[in-house]
């Protein structure tokens, strides 16, 4: 991403103040942070400019500004709940004063008021995490996660949802499964709470809890590089899980498991290989 030292590079660099700022850096800033126009600089050289960096960086500042919007409208729509009757349905613990909500997030320590959430004492540090963690709370809860799987395909109108999953979840875990191996995994799905499956099919079965009622279950199957077969990865989920979180909301559960594992395995020190089963 284009970088404001990178950009003012591009003006004479002499503070004349003709866009309105004081200094040309603070031009720069301006263009990637808040959108202001590349022209309103008369000076600027704009040749060999890749405007397609700029678009991206200005992009990511939109989405950015679309998320807070969304984060501090789905905050609102929680004031009016009651805490105390939700927090049950949730597999959540009620905490008065303030009103919160206490739960296990990807077996971390999360709780939830009506002003923030801290996870493991801090804010969190993604969007998806409040937009998720919100959503769960809107969503009222209701039928219990009961061991019927379905892939993110059965759900309805999740065409679009199906190739994000597989980039930014199944993908990298696969990769990341064939390198570091079977004991590793199997640690860090004991220290998030979930339990190793013997029975699956598979070459590695887990079923982890990303939040009390929402359980995934990562199958992971080595390469077969006689059968040119590559090492892949399914993410299943509950039959019930719509009525905890919504598409949007299901898909980023499944990225930030995906980061969380890839994160935990890569601080591992020693690795066992995963064997094909026979
Ligand atoms: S108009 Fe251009 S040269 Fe003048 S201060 Fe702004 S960025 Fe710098």
């Amino acid at each position: 991403m284009l970088s404001p030292l990178q950009l003012v590079r591009r003006t004479p660099l002499s503070n004349c103040g003709a866009c309105g700022f004081p200094t040309c850096l603070a031009f720069a800033a301006a263009v990637l942070k808040v959108g202001k126009k590349l022209t309103d600089c008369p000076f600027i050289n704009l040749k060999g400019l890749d405007m397609t960096e700029v678009r991206q960086s200005t992009d990511n500042l939109q989405l950015e500004k679309k998320d807070l919007q969304f984060i501090a409208f789905l905050k609102s729509e929680l004031q009016p709940v009651d805490f105390s009757r939700l927090a049950p349905v949730l597999g959540a613990i009620y905490q008065d004063t303030p009103p919160a909500m206490a739960f296990p997030y990807l077996g971390q320590k999360t709780i939830i008021s009506k002003d923030e959430i801290t996870i493991n004492g801090q804010p969190p540090g993604d969007h998806r995490d409040q937009i998720l963690l919100y959503n769960y709370l809107r969503s009222g809860g209701g039928r219990a996660p009961d061991g019927e799987w379905l892939g993110l395909e059965s759900l309805p109108n999740t065409i679009s949802k199906v190739k994000t999953l597989s980039t930014y979840g199944e993908e990298p875990l696969a990769r990341c499964l064939s390198a570091e191996g079977a004991g590793n995994f199997q640690r860090t799905v004991h220290d998030m709470g979930g339990r190793m499956i013997t029975e699956s099919g598979a070459d590695l079965a887990a079923r982890i809890p990303v939040l009390p009622m929402v359980p995934e279950y990562i199958l992971f199957w080595a390469a077969e590089p006689e059968e040119n077969f590559p090492a892949r990865v399914k993410i299943l989920f509950d039959h019930h899980i719509l009525d905890f979180l919504d598409i949007e909301s299901l898909v980023f559960s499944a990225e930030r498991l995906t980061d969380y594992l890839l994160a935990r395995l890569a601080n591992k020190p020693d690795k066992d290989s995963v064997e094909r089963q026979p």
